[in-house]
């Protein structure tokens, strides 16, 4: 069954009125018409199976015949807290993040982040991200969307969430690994969500490492290869949702 996102505040009376972009992918690309059943999701974790009406304007209105609480959320919440990619590297994290089950994402500006993201591009890129987590909400089945923050500096996310549990994938960590840390307990589980940092393409500087670990920050190796930022956070998150969440 084909899924689309509404926004709750378009949800009225029993019907659900779709966006100009949602009815175009409706009627030109799926090629669906009046009386066909869509299911829709609003962001909050309920979904809806929705009759599509007789078509009055240029924007589609559908019937809900029935609605479900539907949760598709890992019981274990992590955050990706991830060093800003380049290009479309950046889109194809998010994406991966979010079928993974990652519960929200924050986009970082260190030290080697190469993207220049000031004011209005800032947002730009903010609101790209979101789209690409709703986007990928309808393919995956989840229908809560993972929030995506506005992009950060390094500095200041340590400062907003000094004491919460906060991982650091360090490619240069010698002692610790991410087996220790779930093995061993070395982070409270109790305590979600969890803060998985992982650095963009030219890795986070010593500098930035020995901040976060002066914050409170567990620093861990992935063990002797170097993986590349897209695959590192997604390999981490797997493991992690595995043992801890819902995954496999
Ligand atoms: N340019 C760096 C590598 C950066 S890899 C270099 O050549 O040394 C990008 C990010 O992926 C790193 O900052 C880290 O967060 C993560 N990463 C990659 N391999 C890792 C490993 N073996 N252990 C821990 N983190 C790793």
């Amino acid at each position: 069954m084909h899924r689309f996102f509404v926004d709750p505040q378009d949800i009225i009376n029993q019907q659900v009125h779709f966006s100009q972009a949602e009815s175009r992918h409706i009627e030109r690309v799926m090629r669906l018409r009046s009386g066909d059943t869509v299911v829709v999701f609003d962001g909050s974790g309920w979904e809806y199976q929705v009759e599509l009406l007789e078509k009055a304007s240029s924007a589609l209105v559908g019937q809900i015949i029935s609605r479900e609480y539907q949760d598709r959320e890992s019981p274990f919440k992590l955050a990706l807290v991830q060093g800003i990619a380049k290009g479309e590297k950046m889109d194809t994290i998010i994406q991966k993040a979010v079928e993974a089950g990652i519960d929200s994402i924050y986009p970082l500006l260190t030290e080697r982040t190469v993207v220049q993201l000031a004011g209005q591009k800032s947002q730009q890129k903010q609101e790209r991200w979101q789209t690409i987590s709703r986007q990928a909400c309808k393919q995956c089945r989840r229908n809560r969307v993972p929030f995506v923050s506005p992009p950060l500096e390094f500095a200041s996310f340590l400062e907003q969430h000094q004491g919460q549990p906060i991982l650091m994938l360090y490619e240069s960590e010698q002692e610790c690994t991410l087996r220790q840390v779930l093995k061993k307990d070395l982070l409270a589980r109790q305590i979600q969500p969890w803060y998985l940092m992982v650095g963009p393409e030219g890795g986070f500087s010593e500098a930035e490492a020995a901040m976060a670990r002066q914050k409170g920050a567990i620093l861990v190796s992935l063990g002797p290869r170097i993986l590349r930022t897209e695959t590192a956070g997604l390999l981490a998150a797997g493991i992690i949702l595995y043992e801890f969440g819902d995954l496999g």
